[in-house]
């Protein structure tokens, strides 16, 4: 709880105040500095940032703790909302399990859940630019080509709102963009015993964090951090966005 409380603490305070914490010169120094600052304490979740080399995945400043435009009126989500966002899954990133990730982007938090489900599980990726979704292909490949060739990972062009049932259920849901509210296809796609981690937007425009658990077939809802996302939402919406 203490550590759940310092996080929603840390998160509450501007991006800014974070990037001068948690920033490095290379991603070893970033993870590290999330992990002491304590952003980061799963050792599972620590062990796949350090696999994965943001540089692979942000087009300028990787290794500062701060969203960066990725285009299409995206960004790659800050380093300590990735490491938050894993931590919380950690339990239900295990080996062989099946996991979802909406508005997967960059493609670097589909390749960080891939790392901890290992080579026996599968990581969808959905994302509804298809520049983006060649993008992230392009990016995975420079360092995870097998991920792909393997099959552990999927990137699929569509509207994550509607998750993507040919491979449901998942264990972990991930979503990277605020909903106006939880989509109900993606509750029905949670396994059993899943949880999911998506930021909701409420009529005010004020975003917040949730843990959603599927617990014998209920829905358990638990707000963790108030979180800053760009929107999931239409194409068009996100193009026209100022
Ligand atoms: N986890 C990604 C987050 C990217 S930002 C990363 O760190 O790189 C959120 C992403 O959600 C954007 O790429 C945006 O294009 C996408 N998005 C927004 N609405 C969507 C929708 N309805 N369906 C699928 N993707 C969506």
């Amino acid at each position: 709880m203490k550590r759940l409380q310092l996080i929603s603490t840390l998160l509450i305070f501007t991006t800014r105040t974070m990037a001068w914490r948690s920033s490095g010169s290379s991603n070893a120094e970033l993870v590290e500095n999330l992990r002491k600052y304590r952003v980061l304490a799963s050792r599972r979740a620590y062990d796949a940032m350090m696999a994965v080399d943001r540089a692979d995945f942000s087009p300028r400043d990787p290794y500062q703790d701060a969203p960066q435009g990725i285009g299409y009126n995206a960004t790659i989500t800050a380093p300590h909302m990735h490491a938050a966002a894993l931590d919380y899954l950690q339990n239900h990133l295990v080996a062989g399990a099946n996991a979802l990730d909406v508005g997967s982007g960059s493609g670097y938090l589909t390749v960080c859940m891939a790392k901890m489900i290992g080579n026996t599980g599968t990581v969808v990726g959905i994302e509804h630019m298809p520049e983006l979704v060649e993008l992230s292909k392009k990016n995975i490949k420079k360092n995870n080509r097998e991920l792909i060739e393997n099959g552990n990972v999927l990137m699929i062009e569509g509207d994550g709102r509607q998750g993507f049932a040919e491979k449901a259920p998942y264990n972990a849901i991930h979503v990277g963009a605020a909903a106006k509210g939880v989509p109900k296809a993606l509750l029905d796609q949670l396994a059993e015993g899943g949880r999911m981690m998506i930021p909701v937007e409420d009529k005010y425009g004020n975003q917040t964090f949730k843990q959603i658990d599927k617990i014998n077939g209920e829905i358990k809802e638990e707000v963790v951090a108030d979180v800053m996302y760009v929107p999931l939402t239409t194409r068009e919406h996100q193009l026209n966005r100022r």
